[in-house]
């Protein structure tokens, strides 16, 4: 079996990956001329980094990574701190896995030489994916300037503005869902001691929050500032703003925000889009996996985790059932799960956003209510308990 992946993102080194080592071939397609993730952190709950560990490539991620001790909901203005839920070896105790936080151009990085170890000339860069035609025994996927190429299956990875959904399903239909997400990535010591801790961070807000957490055995603080505002509609990784208008945007938050936000180099900005999650994403030999298949809100940090758990369970089932069946098998063991996940991260905003938490009081109450140990619980377990290795296909 020879398996076409276009995208080599989170999502498509990591079906690579999981194909290659239950001996299927593979060959990656990717656009950009050299593999860069954007500068930014990635949450890795105990279900994404159970698929890692079993593809082999956990100790070497743990290098790079952070174990944050824990996470915690924090008010906008007071400061006033909850604790969301135990990480560091609650995680591993409670799930049998970490939870890392880790730069993704590090994961990458450790993705990428791994796929490279088992075919060293899989991946293809500067490769543009255009469009695909299928027949009864073989898929022919084209390539901008590069001619075709052809194989038994294609797996569309190539994220949010996916060629490949569109030429399955058509044009793409994003709907602004009126917030744009800030990124930024700030060297530890330029913040205060009391700021850098290694524990994860959601302050919560009318109309927007912010998530900081660390990076790189503590050296780096990542933020990512969500906020209502109707302005800016680009989907982008890329998208540069400054200091100025990100300090702004969070005018009146509390002033360790305000340090944090000054610390930052070079804020970027990306309009935050849903898609309705979509009942079928595989026509025949060919699927999609990741973004292209259920891009999300980042309000549970599970888009690149789902990715992860795609593409580990996309290489069992077509282990077990071959290119035709083993999609199908994919596609249903992977649709409940996704569209949960879709619909619990956009749920959160309006948690995380909450115009109750205009007042210190009000607000209080609010998070009390909002974040108790069961409701916690009712929204976190059932991800983090997902076996992709052993769920049903
Ligand atoms: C602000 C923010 C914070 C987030 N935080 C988290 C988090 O903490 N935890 C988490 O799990 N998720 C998080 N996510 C979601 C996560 O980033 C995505 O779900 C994840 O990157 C999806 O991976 P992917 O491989 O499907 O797509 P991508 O990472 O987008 O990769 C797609 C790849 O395909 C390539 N490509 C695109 N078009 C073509 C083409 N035509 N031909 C060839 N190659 C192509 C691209 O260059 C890219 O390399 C966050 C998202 C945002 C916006």
């Amino acid at each position: 079996m020879r398996i076409l992946i276009a995208g080599a993102g989170i999502g498509g080194l990591t079906a690579a990956l999981a194909l290659l080592r239950s001996g299927i071939d593979v060959e990656v397609y990717e656009q950009a001329p050299e593999l860069k993730e954007v500068g930014a952190g990635v949450q890795l709950a105990a279900n994404g980094t159970r698929v890692l560990y079993a593809l082999g490539i956990g100790d070497e991620l743990k290098a790079l990574s952070c174990e944050a001790q824990g996470k915690e909901i924090r008010h906008w203005q007071t400061g006033e701190t909850w604790k969301l839920f135990d990480l560091g070896p609650a995680s591993i105790e409670r799930y049998g896995f970490p939870y890392f936080t880790v730069y993704r151009p590090d994961l990458l990085e450790v993705l990428a030489r791994a796929v490279r170890r088992a075919k060293p000339d899989a991946i293809h860069l500067g490769a543009r994916c255009a469009g695909f035609t299928q027949g009864d025994a073989s898929v022919t996927l084209q390539l901008e300037n590069r001619g075709t190429v052809r194989g038994d299956a294609l797996i569309g990875a190539d994220g949010v503005h996916s060629r490949i959904r569109q030429t399955v399903l058509g044009p793409d239909r994003p709907e602004f869902t009126g917030t744009i997400a800030w990124r930024g990535v700030v060297p530890m010591e330029r913040l205060p001691k009391h700021m850098a801790r290694m524990v994860g961070s959601n302050w919560v807000g009318p109309g927007g929050h912010i998530v900081h957490y660390p990076l790189r055995a503590g050296k780096v603080m990542n933020f990512v500032g969500v906020l209502e505002r109707s302005d800016w509609r680009i989907e982008s990784w890329t998208a540069r703003g400054t200091t100025e208008e990100l300090a702004s945007d969070y005018r009146g938050w509390h002033e360790d925000i305000q340090v944090f936000i000054r610390a930052i180099d070079t804020p970027y900005k990306w309009a935050l889009m849903v898609r309705a999650p979509l009942e079928r994403w595989t026509s025949r030999r060919v699927t999609l996996l990741g973004d292209a298949a259920h891009s999300m809100l980042p309000f549970l940090a599970q888009g690149a985790v789902m990715a992860i758990e795609d593409g580990f369970v996309l290489a069992r089932a077509l282990a077990q059932y071959g290119v035709e069946e083993g999609l199908q098998h994919y596609e249903a063991a992977r649709r409940d799960r996704t569209r949960r996940t879709v619909e619990g991260s956009a749920a959160n905003m309006h948690r995380f956003h909450n115009r109750a938490l205009a007042d210190p009081v009000e607000g209080k109450r609010f998070i009390d209510r909002e974040w108790t140990s069961q409701r916690i619980a009712d929204r976190y377990e059932w991800l983090f308990r997902y076996d992709a290795q052993t769920v049903p296909i």
